[in-house]
């Protein structure tokens, strides 16, 4: 059993060394908990958060413990009546590990949707979605009509909130690094503009597609991209702050936008966490499966192999250097 442990904390994108793979043993089962064998790693920019000893929604990953991540696996052994031998699950704290020993409170179950790979019960179905989904339907709310920025808008929650942003009615425009994915993002995904943040200024951009400004900020960067969209949202504008991964790997906090703003404007600026919408999941999966099943919605997947490139893997999200929601495959299905 291979398992990633951390350390010590990494300064800046994750080194090797930072990280040790090591082998041990699999413990012995008690009463109620089940041998996962994890197929799919979720790999997440909030994965770098976990490392830092830092105040955060969850405590940080303790030196020397296995590195947390959210898994897909098989169940190889069960004492709990509720979980059986060669059933799905999505144990919340499966970990950078071949297997995981998971107590049933901690387990949920995946039913695979029909016609869709497995995969996209941990991206599209999973907390991606979740993500996506609630950030725009009950953090944003767009009407119809109303222009809706989106940072990282290539990516895996991007490239969902988008789409759904669309069906709401709402005018998208797309901050993305590079023309390929920004070509994907109006050519495919059916966003109404794009912004290449790496080969145009993102503020003269905006003032050149929403010359009135923007109703809302989609946030998921953080830094000048968030200042360039929130200095140009309209009054009584609503910003979701989903994500700042461009402070993840930062030694100094980045520049932070002008408060006065939000009073002189009457912003609505909100945080959100998708463990809060977990509960909701039903929901989203109502209105986006038949979306996913028709092709309405799109979604990409990468999938890089092998547990142990798993560190390397988890820097692309900071490099860009992967389309949509990164994956370590770790066993097959
Ligand atoms: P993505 O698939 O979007 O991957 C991250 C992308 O961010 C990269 O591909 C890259 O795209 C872009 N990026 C990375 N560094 C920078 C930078 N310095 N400046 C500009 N862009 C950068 O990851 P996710 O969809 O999983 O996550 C997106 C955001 O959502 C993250 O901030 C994450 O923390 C947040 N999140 C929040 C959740 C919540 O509950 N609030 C839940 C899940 C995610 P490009 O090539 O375009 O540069």
């Amino acid at each position: 059993n291979r398992q990633w442990v951390l350390r010590q904390r990494p300064k800046g994108l994750v080194q090797p060394g930072d990280l040790e793979l090591v082998e041990a043993p699999v413990p012995a089962l008690n009463e109620s908990e089940v041998l996962v064998r994890t197929i799919y790693l979720s790999l997440d920019p909030t994965n770098r958060t976990w490392m830092n000893d830092a105040e955060g929604y969850l405590p940080p990953v303790p030196l020397g413990g296995v590195m947390r991540g959210l898994t897909l696996g098989v169940v190889e052994e069960s004492r709990s009546s509720r979980f059986r031998v060669g059933d799905i699950v999505t144990p919340l704290s499966g970990g950078w590990a071949d297997y995981a020993v998971v107590s049933e409170m901690e387990l949920r179950q995946v039913h695979r949707a029909p016609g869709l790979p497995l995969t996209a019960n941990l991206s599209v179905l999973g907390m991606t979605g979740l993500t996506a989904y609630f950030g725009v339907t009950d953090v944003l709310k767009p009407q119809a009509g109303e222009t809706m920025v989106i940072s990282a808008a290539a990516g895996a929650v991007g490239s969902i909130a988008g789409q759904v942003a669309k069906a709401r009615g709402a005018r998208v425009i797309g901050i993305a690094g590079g023309p390929d994915k920004c070509r994907w993002l109006t050519e495919e995904l059916g966003f109404d503009d794009a912004i290449d943040y790496k080969n145009e200024d993102v503020g003269e951009a905006l003032d050149r597609l929403a010359p009135d400004g923007v109703e809302m900020n989609f946030e998921n960067v953080g830094g000048d991209i968030m200042i360039a969209v929130f200095n140009r949202l309209k009054t009584h504008g609503r910003m979701a702050v989903c994500g700042l991964i461009s402070a993840y790997n930062a030694t100094k906090m980045p520049p932070s936008p002008n408060f006065a703003r939000i009073i002189t404007h009457r912003l609505r600026v909100q945080g959100f966490l998708v463990l809060d919408y977990a509960p909701r999941a039903r929901e989203m999966v109502a209105e986006m499966g038949p979306w996913l099943q028709s092709g309405e919605v799109k979604w990409k997947v990468h999938v890089d192999d092998g547990l142990e490139n798993a560190l390397d893997s988890l820097n692309r999200l900071f490099t860009g250097d992967h389309d949509g929601k990164l994956l370590v495959r770790v066993s097959e299905e």
